[in-house]
C-alpha cells in the first residue's frame, strides 16, 4: 500500500517501520522522536528541540555531524565510482587505500584488512574465520567459541549468539547454543560477595582455565571480548584481567578477538585500545561505528599475517565469505576523511584530555541518591542506579528509572541512552569542557528529580 504523502514523518514511521529493538507496547502509543538535523554535537527534531546528543548516535558519531567536507568526500566518490564489488580479484582505489591505512593504524602484525557492512557482519565473519583458520592449521575440530555474560556482538544469527546481554534474550527468537560457551560478566561492581578486584580477577581466570579442561583446548578456537563491554553497561573489567585471558588464549592456541566497534577510533584515546589501553595484541580486530563516524554503515574486520598465511597456504583454498557492499568505494571515502579529520583535529588527543574532565565529573554523580556507580573510562560511561547503594540491590523494573532519568534530560535538552537500571553515555570526540559541565549539570538535576519521585 502506498502511504500518502502529506501524512507526517511521525504517523508515517507509526504506521509503517519495524525499529530494531522495538517494545511493541509503547511503540504503538507514542510512536517515534522524529529527529531532522544534527551539526557537530547536537541534535534537532521536527518540532525545532535542540539536544546535545551524549550517545554520540549510537556510540559512532565520532567526529561530529554536519561536516561539509564530509558531505563532500562522500559526493566526489559517489560521481567517481558509486560502486564497484571487490569480490574475488577486483578492487577500487578508496577500498585498497582504507586496507594500507588501517593496517598502519592497527596494533603490531595486523596488517590484512576485510571489509563488512557493520559490526555485527564483522564479528560473524570473524567466527567464522576462526574456524576457517584452526581447520587450516589441521585443527577442524576447534571450532567452538567463547565469550562473555552481557555482551554485545551484534544482531545477525552468530553475533547475537556469541553476545548474551540478559534482556536481548527473548523466548520467540532462536539462538546457536552449541559451540558457544559463555564466562561470566568481569563486572568488579557486581562481583561475587567478599571478593576483591584482585581476587576476582583470578576468580574469572580460573575460570577460564576451567572451562578450557573441561571442553578441551583442542576444541576451543577463539576468545570473543570488547575490551570495555559497552551496551552491557560500559564493564570495564578487574586490572590486568584482558592481559591475562589473552595469555592464556595463547597457552592454548585459542585467537583472541576483540569487538573494538565501540572502543577503536578514539573513544578511549586511541586508534585501538586493546593494545594501547590494555596491553593485549588480538590476533583479530573487529570494528565498524567510529570508523566512518556513522556517515555511512561500514565494518572491517583486521586480522594478522598469521592468519592469511594459514588460509593461503595450499594455494588452492577458497574464503568463500563476504557482502556485496564490502569495500564500498564511498563508504571507503568516508573512511578515509574521517580518519584524516581525526589525525588533523588531534581528536584522539581531546577525547583523553576532555575525557579525564567528562570521568571525573561523572564520577561525582556517585554522591547523589540513587547512584550505586559511575564507570567506565574517557568518553564511554555509565551510571547504575541503585535502589540500595550499600546491598547494590536494584530497583524494581517497573521503576524505569534508566528511561525516566533519560526522559528527564531529555526535557532538558540532553540525550543519555537508558539501558534498564542503567544510562549510558558516548559523546562525539569533539566535545568541549564546556559541554562536560552541561552534561554534569544537567544529569544531575535530572537524576534529583527521579529520585524524588521515586522517594
Ligand atoms: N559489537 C559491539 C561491541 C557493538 O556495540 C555493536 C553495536 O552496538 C556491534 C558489535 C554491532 O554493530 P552493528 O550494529 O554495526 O552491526
Amino acid at each position: 500500500m502506498t502511504a500518502p504523502t502529506n501524512r507526517s514523518a511521525w504517523e508515517m514511521d507509526r504506521s509503517h517501520a519495524l525499529h530494531p529493538w522495538t517494545n511493541f507496547g509503547p511503540f504503538e502509543d507514542q510512536g517515534a522522536l522524529v529527529i531532522t538535523r544534527g551539526e557537530g554535537c547536537h541534535l534537532w527534531d521536527d518540532r525545532g528541540n535542540r539536544y546535545f546528543d551524549a550517545v554520540g548516535g549510537l556510540w559512532c558519531t565520532n567526529i561530529g555531524l554536519g561536516r561539509a567536507e564530509m558531505a563532500e568526500a562522500i559526493a566526489d566518490q559517489a560521481r567517481r565510482l558509486a560502486f564497484s564489488n571487490t569480490f574475488v580479484d577486483m578492487t577500487n582505489d578508496p577500498s585498497a587505500r582504507l586496507a594500507a591505512k588501517l593496517a598502519d593504524l592497527a596494533p603490531g602484525d595486523l596488517n590484512r584488512v576485510h571489509f563488512t557492512t557493520g559490526g555485527s557482519t564483522a564479528v560473524d565473519t570473524a567466527a567464522r574465520m576462526v574456524q576457517y583458520y584452526q581447520s587450516c592449521m589441521g585443527r577442524p575440530e576447534k571450532g567452538h567459541l567463547v565469550a562473555r555474560d552481557h555482551s554485545y556482538h551484534g544482531s545477525t544469527y552468530l553475533s547475537q549468539s556469541i553476545g548474551k546481554r540478559p534482556g536481548d534474550r527473548v523466548e520467540q527468537f532462536r539462538y546457536k547454543e552449541d559451540g558457544i560457551h559463555h564466562l561470566s560478566v568481569p563486572n568488579p561492581y557486581r562481583a561475587p560477595d567478599g571478593m576483591d578486584e584482585a581476587a576476582f580477577c583470578d576468580h574469572l581466570v580460573a575460570e577460564f582455565e576451567a572451562l578450557i579442561a573441561h571442553v578441551g583446548a583442542d576444541r576451543i578456537g577463539g576468545f570473543f571480548a570488547e575490551p570495555i563491554q559497552a551496551s552491557g553497561g560500559v564493564i570495564v573489567p578487574p586490572q590486568g584481567y584482558l592481559r591475562r585471558m589473552w595469555e592464556v588464549c595463547q597457552r592454548h592456541d585459542i585467537l583472541f578477538v576483540a569487538d573494538e566497534v565501540v572502543t577503536a577510533f578514539g573513544r578511549l584515546g586511541h586508534w585501538f585500545a586493546s593494545w594501547d589501553e590494555f596491553g593485549v595484541q588480538p590476533d583479530i580486530i573487529c570494528t565498524a561505528k567510529g570508523l566512518t563516524s556513522g556517515y555511512i554503515p561500514m565494518g572491517a574486520m583486521i586480522f594478522s599475517d598469521r592468519i592469511w598465511q594459514a588460509m593461503a597456504a595450499d594455494g588452492a583454498r577458497w574464503f568463500t565469505s563476504g557482502f556485496t557492499y564490502a569495500g564500498h568505494p564511498v563508504a571507503c571515502a568516508a573512511a578515509l576523511k574521517n580518519i584524516e579529520i581525526m589525525e588533523r583535529e588531534d581528536l584522539l588527543g581531546n577525547a583523553t584530555r576532555v575525557g579525564a574532565l567528562f570521568e571525573t565529573r561523572m564520577k561525582a554523580l556517585e554522591a547523589l541518591p540513587l547512584i550505586g556507580q559511575v564507570r567506565g573510562k574517557k568518553l564511554m560511561v555509565c551510571v547504575e542506579s541503585v535502589a540500595d547503594k550499600a546491598t547494590r540491590a536494584l530497583l524494581q523494573d517497573e521503576a524505569d528509572v534508566g528511561k525516566r532519568i533519560s526522559d528527564a534530560c531529555e526535557a532538558m535538552g540532553l540525550m543519555v541512552r537508558p539501558i534498564g537500571h542503567l544510562n549510558v553515555m558516548s559523546p562525539p570526540l569533539v566535545i568541549t569542557a564546556d559541554d562536560v559541565d552541561f552534561i554534569g549539570d544537567t544529569l544531575e538535576t535530572a537524576i534529583r528529580r527521579v529520585a524524588d519521585d521515586l522517594a
